[in-house]
């Protein structure tokens, strides 16, 4: 922030105005521009204390002030989209030990992007044709576990999933018509089929291999992980846990499959991607994002997750007959998860009542309910929000008779 900006947000934030009445500290910034104007008030919108992890409904996470800067900074600015991709792509190439990179709009447009550069190369009739196949290979093999609603992204090009389930199966369905291999990080331990004997069927066979990594940070090594692997191509996205742009991702890998799918993206015009544009300010915004990410200090982050998930489980014990157990997701959402629970014939509450109970209260937070009860995260909270989670957590809980 520039200084004369920061005068100008101080003159409309006054000392002490960040003070809650219970005494915390500022949880944020006041939601006003420097102009003293608040969207969410003005347009009724409800905001909320998100425990529940990076969804996308929810808006997903919040950008680094990092990125912000970025933003704000590089809109001043004309450039032209082309270069900045080549720019940026370099950059992020580098920090994820990739061939090459581009910026896409999100994991899901990387997915159709990286689709369409491998079945069109750089054949601008193929490109124009999409999708329509004549000519192209038409098939992506998928392991039956993987085959999950993102897959839409690859039929947007016209091919059709081909599930298998074994290795054999693999080796045996694989024919001419076979594009590419897709595999679903998320749903790793749920396949039969290894990464590297994924990667390892697709370079035998000389087929392209694609992976979603969507939600796969942490842990930080991902970014690069599967890149060194050897997958030809790996999406993710970029406004979950890497807290860039929302309508952001990253689309890496070979670098010819790379500039091919270049080919179908904005600024050019009649191809299958033109509407899955992305600004200057979320192609620069991205990689600040990447930067900051990367530089932060994981250990450390960790620990304050684990002492704030530990606060909350305390906190919420005392209401007898409540117990809390914490998970950690293996692959995907990889954070610090409290499972808060009760016995139904003490506490005479169900998991969606408590759930709509936090986020009608005030503040409103939101949290996710399942059979058992609710679970939460901390890793998208800002600074001394787990406090509150508890305490309303826990006052919810003395409520119920
Ligand atoms: C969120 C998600 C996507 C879509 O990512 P966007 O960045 O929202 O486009 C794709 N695959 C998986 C597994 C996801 O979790």
């Amino acid at each position: 922030m520039k200084r004369r900006d920061l005068l100008k947000y101080i003159s409309v934030a006054p000392l002490g105005a960040g003070l809650t009445v219970s005494g915390l500290p500022a949880l944020a910034a006041p939601d006003k521009t420097p102009a003293g104007k608040d969207y969410i008030k003005e347009l009724g919108l409800r905001s909320f204390i998100n425990a529940a992890g990076t969804y996308t409904a929810m808006t997903a996470s919040l950008m680094y002030p990092e990125v912000m800067e970025a933003i704000n900074a590089v809109s001043k600015s004309y450039v032209m989209l082309d270069e900045v991709q080549d720019k940026v792509g370099e950059r992020i190439a580098q920090i994820c030990k990739a061939e090459a990179a581009t910026v896409t709009a999100g994991c899901w447009s990387a997915m159709v992007l990286g689709m369409a550069g491998v079945l069109t190369g750089t054949d601008p009739k193929k490109i124009a044709q999409l999708p329509r196949l004549d000519g192209m290979k038409s098939e992506v093999l998928v392991q039956k576990t993987h085959n999950s609603g993102y897959v839409h992204a690859l039929t947007n090009t016209g091919v059709r999933i081909v599930e298998i389930e074994t290795l054999d199966e693999l080796d045996a369905r694989i024919n001419d018509q076979t594009a590419l291999l897709w595999f679903l990080n998320a749903h790793a331990n749920l396949g039969k089929i290894s990464h590297e004997q994924w990667v390892a069927a697709g370079k035998k066979r000389a087929i392209p291999t694609m992976i979603d990594i969507a939600a796969d940070v942490p842990p930080v090594e991902n970014l690069w992980r599967f890149n060194e692997m050897g997958f030809d191509l790996v999406c993710i996205s970029g406004g979950k846990a890497l807290r860039g742009p929302q309508s952001a991702g990253i689309l890496m890998g070979r670098k010819d499959l790379i500039k091919a799918a270049r080919l179908s993206a904005p600024p050019r015009g009649g191809t299958i991607g033109r509407g899955m544009k992305v600004n200057k300010e979320e192609v620069v915004g991205m990689l600040a994002a990447l930067e900051k990410y990367t530089s932060i200090d994981h250990a450390k982050e960790w620990k304050s997750w684990m002492d704030q998930v530990n606060f909350i489980a305390t906190t919420v014990q005392k209401r007898a007959g409540v117990t809390t157990e914490l998970v950690i997701p293996p692959l995907a959402n990889h954070t610090p998860t409290l499972q808060i629970q009760w016995a139904p014939t003490r506490l005479r509450i169900k998991p969606a009542e408590l759930q709509l109970a936090l986020r009608n209260g005030s503040p409103s937070i939101e949290v996710l309910s399942n059979e058992k009860g609710i679970s939460l995260t901390v890793f998208m909270l800002r600074e001394g929000e787990y406090k509150i989670v508890a305490n309303h957590i826990l006052k919810e809980l003395n409520n119920v008779v």
